[in-house]
């Protein structure tokens, strides 16, 4: 067996070496205008690290080491654009708050420097000493969906098929669980069905709450490039930087959005605005649907979404008129009590309609995290690798035979969702927790809970690049990570399409690629046998590649890096085909076994959080600039995208409460839930309705507020809405 130090010193030679694929010639960007400092010796492109969009950059490198950066001209999906998070990619990196070494929690609070070796020999012996004492279960980890799908599955894997972890979930819980049980349920797999030309080819665009011009500002400027003129259709109780450039802009009371689709599925029907064709040859559970919603006539609907009758009808209207129409959603209908029943009440609107497979048409679920999708197939926790079922022990065979482990490693359940596992740490059962790249101190709900939560675990490890992190800072062991830029791997984005990153910085001080830190992790736990074959990322990308044969998710002709080509690839990879855009059911043909897609839905419920006396206003949380990216862990770290946007705790209030209240612009407001409290800066504007606020989600405090209620089957938390009092104080 290779030793640890003989291991690590391997993995730093490894970590060392920066890409040698370096496939541009600075001359083909025309970038002889630079000055001599910024002029690059070589090109190379890699997709950004931020959001699901998956721009492609061309980074310029120099002597060895990338000096810049520019949107990639050539690829399907940016076309030569990038917003100001990947403008300054490379800029976060340099940070001094980067984790550059291990660290370990000293009994008087502080923190002392330890070698690799000290810290996973520590991680091995603390996690086992738990499992010994307290039971397999006593253990969890929670991901990300900003690691490449390489580190993922390899996380997901050593985790619950070798250390015998049962519980691990990810922070896509948060962002796209509800998106997953809609498409596996109503499409028999998780497969967004779209492709991004399909913004550019709609003549009527839906956008379900989505404040897409900001949130994922490429996707806008694709919207923008539409030469049909397109009604552009926002639904969003504020009015959003999108709602403002729609063309039409519907409000309704935050959370009765599934009742106004139910309604306007019942005037398309009345109407005969459907495409009985398409339903009786590719749906079941029509009749039940159309039953369903004929109690969902348009009085009823304005008087429960507080609209006028006729806004119901214009809506309905305006799907009905449009020859190629598609739906968008994110989190505004994700992040919902009621998330995946909403997200079904789109899919059912485009099945009925027979906007499906064609071109400009679709229900299309948009990702948050720049590797959401690959989270979804392989990070081995909602699913067994490949969009596969652990109940399932053909599934399971499968899946060992691929990865030549012992059937008897397959977990058989999912284990605990993520907010399971938080419960289960708060009442004792779970006793050590390893956070890999992600911010949960800060992003998770009722955040006072969730931080008495983990100060009761007896072992917590922080895996990330940063050490300013508010969860790295609660850890008894930090593991430093290199970051995106500073390692190989793949993403999958929005559109399903898998893209390359490229290593072309070295992570700074000690800090290793997550890939590096799980094989040493693997090696000390008594593993290294079993996971021999793990020993680099694109040995495991011919892994999926296998795991995905016969899957809806199907790359397996791709072989290596090389196939995928300058342009990135969408799954699935038909044979013989090489298109630069596709989208699925183009045949009529769904996922589940006879073909045929299913109307899905059930009665809406109110959500648990409602005004009161006590709580007279309802905050709303949403995306506030294109400048910061979520706990704003990376992207705080760039002076230049702290410029775009004023770096305070802001809450968004209308002229007429401001008025009522007797506050004014920039008066500070301290706001209570029933959850915790927080002060804000008060911005009067007309974006949000009377009896409405609203706080960008990006600075922690505003998830002190946040209830614990979740969609009963994705088990995505609903952040949207809060019941809130607000009241004026001297300062923060
Ligand atoms: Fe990166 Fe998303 Fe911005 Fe594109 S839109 S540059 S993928 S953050």
């Amino acid at each position: 067996m290779i030793s640890l130090s003989s291991l690590r010193e391997l993995l730093r030679s490894h970590d060392g070496t920066l890409t040698e694929e370096l496939r541009l010639k600075p001359n083909a960007l025309g970038l002889g205008h630079l000055p001599s400092r910024l002029q690059p010796d070589a090109l190379t492109t890699m997709v950004c690290g931020y959001c699901s969009t998956g721009c492609s950059l061309v980074i310029h490198m120099k002597e060895g080491k990338a000096i810049n950066l520019t949107p990639d001209g050539r690829y399907p999906v940016n076309q030569g654009m990038a917003c100001p998070k990947g403008w300054e990619a490379l800029r976060v990196l340099e940070s001094p708050e980067r984790a550059v070494q291990p660290l370990r929690r000293n009994e008087d609070g502080g923190w002392t420097a330890v070698g690799w070796e000290y810290a996973v020999l520590t991680f091995v012996s603390r996690m086992k000493a738990l499992q010994e004492k307290y039971g397999k279960g006593s253990v969890a980890f929670l991901g990300t969906g900003q690691i490449p799908t390489e580190e993922l599955a390899f996380l997901g894997t050593l985790a619950k098929c070798g250390m015998g972890f049962l519980h691990g979930d990810g922070n896509t819980r948060q962002c796209m669980a509800s998106a997953v049980v809609a498409y596996k349920q109503s499409f028999g797999f998780d497969a967004p069905p779209y492709t991004y030309q399909d913004l550019e080819e709609s003549d009527t665009i839906v956008l379900v709450g989505s404040n897409l011009c900001i949130a994922h500002p490429i996707l806008w400027e694709r919207i923008t490039r539409n030469p049909h003129q397109p009604r552009i259709i926002v639904v969003d109780p504020r009015r959003t930087e999108t709602a403002q450039a729609a063309t039409h802009h519907f409000a309704p009371e935050p959370k009765t959005d599934l009742t106004l689709f139910y309604g306007v599925a019942h005037l398309l029907l009345e109407w005969n605005a459907w495409d009985p064709d398409f339903v009786a040859r590719h749906t079941e559970d029509f009749g039940k649907f159309r039953n369903h919603v004929a109690s969902f006539t348009p009085e009823y609907v304005a008087d429960h979404c507080r609209m006028r009758r006729d806004e119901v009808e214009e809506l309905a209207r305006l799907i009905a008129e449009g020859k190629r129409v598609s739906f968008w959603w994110t989190m505004g209908v994700n992040q919902s009590h009621q998330g995946v029943l909403t997200a079904q009440a789109l899919i059912n609107l485009a099945l009925m309609t027979g906007h499906m497979g064609k071109p400009g048409t679709g229900a299309n679920s948009i990702t948050g995290q720049c590797n959401a999708m690959g989270s979804r197939l392989f990070s081995n926790t909602a699913s067994l690798l490949g969009g596969r079922d652990f109940t399932k022990a053909e599934h399971r065979k499968k899946v060992a035979d691929i990865l030549n482990l012992d059937e008897s490693r397959m977990p058989q359940s999912s284990g605990y969702a993520y907010d399971q596992i938080i419960d289960a740490i708060d009442r004792g059962e779970i006793k050590g927790l390893w956070i890999i790249a992600t911010n949960s101190a800060h992003s998770w709900v009722q955040q006072n809970r969730l931080k008495n939560a983990l100060s009761k675990l007896e072992f917590l490890v922080v895996q990330d690049m940063y050490l300013t992190s508010e969860t790295a800072q609660l850890a008894d062991l930090v593991l430093p990570a290199a970051g995106w830029g500073e390692k190989e791997g793949t993403f999958i984005n929005s559109e399903r399409r898998i893209g390359r990153i490229r290593k072309v910085a070295k992570a700074p001080g000690q800090a290793l690629a997550d890939f590096s830190i799980l094989r040493l992790l693997a090696e000390a736990w008594g593993l290294g046998h079993e996971f021999s074959e793990w020993t680099d990322p694109e040995s495991v990308f011919k892994m999926l590649s296998r795991l995905s044969e016969g899957q809806p998710c199907d790359f397996s002709r791709l072989q290596s890096y090389e196939d995928l080509g300058a342009y990135g690839v969408q799954w699935p990879v038909p044979e013989g085909e090489v298109a630069a855009e596709r989208r699925l059911f183009a045949d009529g043909r769904f996922f589940h076994s006879d073909g045929r897609a299913r109307f899905v839905f059930a009665d809406p419920v109110q959500p648990r959080e409602r005004t009161s006396a006590e709580f007279p206003y309802l905050l709303l949380t949403g995306r506030g600039t294109s400048a910061q990216w979520h706990t704003e862990t990376r992207t705080r770290q760039s002076p230049m995208l702290k410029r775009l946007y004023r770096d305070e705790a802001i809450i968004e209030i209308c002229p007429e409460d401001a008025q009522r209240e007797g506050w004014e612009a920039e008066d500070w407001v301290l706001v209570t839930s029933a959850h915790g409290q927080a002060a804000f800066r008060c911005v009067v504007t007309g974006r949000v309705k009377s009896g409405q606020v609203f706080i960008p989600m990006h600075k922690d405090r505003v998830n002190r507020l946040i209830p614990s209620e979740f969609d009963p089957q994705s088990r995505q938390p609903s952040y949207k809405i809060t019941a809130v009092q607000l009241k004026k104080i001297s300062g923060s």
